[in-house]
């Protein structure tokens, strides 16, 4: 039928064939954690840069055992001894510091009987024993990370040993936030019959940050036709993600999907076989990706993480989540038409529901570990049933 709604995996691929990567910007070193990097990065020298030592101790020519040596000076981190080691003589060393001229092994301290001007090694040192060479982590020229690479603190570390300050990274994706509802408050508000506290621009605003996304706009419309065209006209203008909760069913008092039309947003797909979340609504204005949530918590929490955080990945060039799999540790009913996403604790290796699972049932994502993904069918999925699970985490 063609107007079938699309499956999860439908929709999801739809939009990722309409995300794109978003550019490059140059950042401060510091400030690209778990961004993506695009650019290769290459030693700017050796690391280390020179010989040093992997020990304190004493920096020795490679000898026999009981030799007692004149202690003639020391090298200190950032400080090499400005003479050369010759036979008979040691140069008092730390950890990191540069091996003296004329040195090639070092006796550690514990294995040196230190007498202030002299000291005596305890035991046979051959030649390079606890000394680290030049370049033995990275050569001038290695190439050291590759584009494409999600930076973690070792990325970001090894970056600063290949001599960089900043790095090209592509950025983060910018992301407004927009609730709809007139009977939406803010949180802390009394509120009068009817009324509700406006949790999903919270927790849209969570999500995003915690998807890597950056918030550059956050708003609460009432239902009004004006007042949404010109918050989302606005949402538009400065980010490339729309995210939108409520408005999007086929109610009266429901203006996302008509504003966005006139403001020249085309519509890809609007509804889902999925449960909670079949109002869905996704499009697209040039390479700016807008999403229309239900306006229901759990809804608006599942659909952001089914199909808005695999689009943040895509367009920010992360990889996406791999899926797992677990065994049902109950039945669980399945609903004819529609796959339904139940939210799962997982215990001894099992999926168990959290619970009621309607859609304004927040307490059901808070208790659980997981969701996982009940395919459509009559009757219900016996326990032992192999189920795909999917992250709570963006
Ligand atoms: P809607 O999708 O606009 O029809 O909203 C469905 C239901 O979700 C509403 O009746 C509200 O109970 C609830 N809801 C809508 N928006 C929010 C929000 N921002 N925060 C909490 N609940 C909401
Ligand atoms: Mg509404």
């Amino acid at each position: 039928m063609a107007d079938e709604p699309l499956n999860i995996a439908q929709a999801q691929a739809v939009i990722a064939g309409r995300s794109s990567l978003l550019p490059a910007e140059t950042r401060p070193i510091d400030e690209a954690l778990g961004l993506v990097l695009a650019e290769q990065v290459i030693a700017s020298g050796d690391v280390p840069s020179c010989a040093n030592s992997a020990m304190d101790g004493f920096a020795v020519q490679a000898g026999e055992a009981g030799r007692t040596l004149t202690v003639i000076g020391e090298s200190r981190a950032g400080q090499p001894a400005d003479v050369a080691v010759g036979a008979g003589e040691a140069i008092r060393i730390s950890t990191g510091a540069v091996m003296p001229e004329g040195a090639d092994a070092v006796a550690p301290i514990e294995l040196a009987d230190d007498q202030g001007e002299s000291v005596r090694l305890l035991e046979e040192f051959e030649s390079g024993r606890n000394v680290r060479l030049a370049g033995e982590d990275l050569r001038a020229g290695d190439a050291v990370l590759a584009p494409g690479r999600v930076l973690g603190p070792a990325g970001l570390g090894i970056a600063v040993a290949a001599g960089r300050a900043e790095l090209q990274c592509v950025r983060r994706a910018r992301v407004a936030v927009v609730a709809t509802g007139d009977e939406l408050r803010e949180p802390g508000a009394e509120l009068a019959p009817g009324e509700l506290h406006n949790s999903n621009l919270t927790t849209l605003q969570a999500l995003v940050r915690a998807g890597g996304g950056e918030v550059v706009l956050a708003s609460h419309v009432g239902d009004d036709a004006d007042a949404t065209a010109r918050c989302l006209a606005a949402a538009l203008e400065q980010a490339d993600v729309v995210v939108c909760s409520g408005g999007v069913s086929v109610g009266p008092h429901d203006h996302v999907k008509g504003a966005l039309t006139e403001l020249g947003v085309e519509q890809h797909f609007w509804r889902v076989a999925l449960r909670p979340g079949r109002p869905t609504w996704f499009g697209s204005r040039g390479a700016k990706l807008v999403f229309g949530l239900p306006g229901n918590p759990v809804s608006a929490m599942v659909t952001f993480l089914l199909f808005v955080a695999p689009a943040l990945r895509a367009i920010e060039g992360r990889p996406q989540q791999p899926t797992t799999s677990v065994k049902l540790g109950e039945p669980i009913a399945r609903h004819s038409g529609r796959d339904e996403c139940v939210r799962v604790r997982l215990e001894g290796g099992e999926a168990f529901a959290t619970g009621p699972q309607g859609s304004h049932i927040l307490s059901s994502m808070t208790l659980a570990d997981a969701l996982a993904v009940i395919p459509r069918g009559e009757g219900s999925l016996a326990a032992g049933s192999q189920i795909e699970l999917l992250p709570l985490q963006p």
